[in-house]
């Protein structure tokens, strides 16, 4: 497996809360879910949490005999292990989505915690691999986030009472699961293999990316492997940048923030 990969912070303001890696047997990408500048009871913050699941991501998932869950819920262990010190039972703790593809003896693996999608460019066409759970809660929070324009107090304030409220039930039976402090989110992850026979390519993103398709309607998938394979992973995320820019202050496409950090892992056999 041949991965190549970019990723961008969404902004100035901003560090980048993405993570991606890629190996010749792995591609994985971390969505770090926004703070929205609320308290998190971690002193290292997002980048550093993203960073370091990832990091034992990959050692974990070295072994192609492990479980991917196995694998996810061994790596969330040890990220825990590595700050005691910080409250981890905060509702607010650093939380990531996860997107794991794998190759292994001819055959693709593939995990999703929340919504980070997996695309696979096949014989029958395009795959989307996703967990949508997390747009199944809170509609009315969501729907009052969008109601406002980008930048304004009216947002910033929509949208820290939506991250308060995902926080309650993120991780529990009525809500989402995500990556966090806890190494049973693992098991509700999505997983499930695919003959890597007849596959071409598949893309690894965050929704910063795959929004170009799925919210704003700009692309289809099959534009976007087109963009992949002439000028790759960076010219993807030019194609969204260059898209949001007609809309700064989200009135045509209502969203969280004007331009969120986007990543793409592509692989190619
Ligand atoms: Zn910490």
């Amino acid at each position: 497996m041949r991965v190549c990969f970019d990723t961008q912070g969404g902004g100035t303001a901003n560090p980048n809360e993405d993570w991606v890696a890629g190996s010749p047997t792995l591609a994985i990408v971390l969505d770090g879910l926004s703070t929205a500048g609320l308290s998190t009871g971690c002193r290292h913050g997002v980048p550093w949490y993203v960073a370091n699941l990832g990091g034992h991501l990959l050692a974990a998932l070295a072994d192609l005999d492990r479980p991917l869950t196995e694998g996810l819920a061994d790596a969330l262990d040890r990220v825990a292990a590595t700050h005691p010190e910080c409250d981890l039972s905060d509702p607010g703790t650093p939380s990531a989505t996860v997107a794991i593809l794998r190759h292994k003896h001819g055959v693709l693996e593939h995990l999703v915690l929340a919504d980070s999608p997996i695309v696979l460019d096949g014989p029958e066409g395009y795959t989307v691999i996703s967990d949508l759970r997390v747009d199944d809660v809170l509609p009315e929070l969501r729907a009052e986030v969008e109601s406002h324009q980008t930048h304004t107090s009216g947002h910033r304030e929509a949208l820290q009472r939506l991250v308060l409220a995902q926080r309650q039930v993120r991780n529990t039976p009525e809500g989402y699961w995500v990556a966090a402090s806890r190494p049973e989110a693992a098991q509700h992850a999505l997983t499930g293999t695919t003959p890597l026979r007849g596959i071409r390519s598949a893309a690894v993103m965050s929704d910063g990316v795959s929004r170009l398709v799925t919210e704003y309607g700009m692309a289809t998938w099959s534009d976007v492997f087109a963009t992949l394979q002439t000028g790759g992973p960076s010219e993807l995320i030019e194609t969204v940048r260059k898209t949001e820019a007609t809309d700064p202050t989200g009135i045509r496409w209502p969203r969280y923030k004007s331009g969120d950090d986007a990543t793409v892992a592509y692989c190619q056999w």
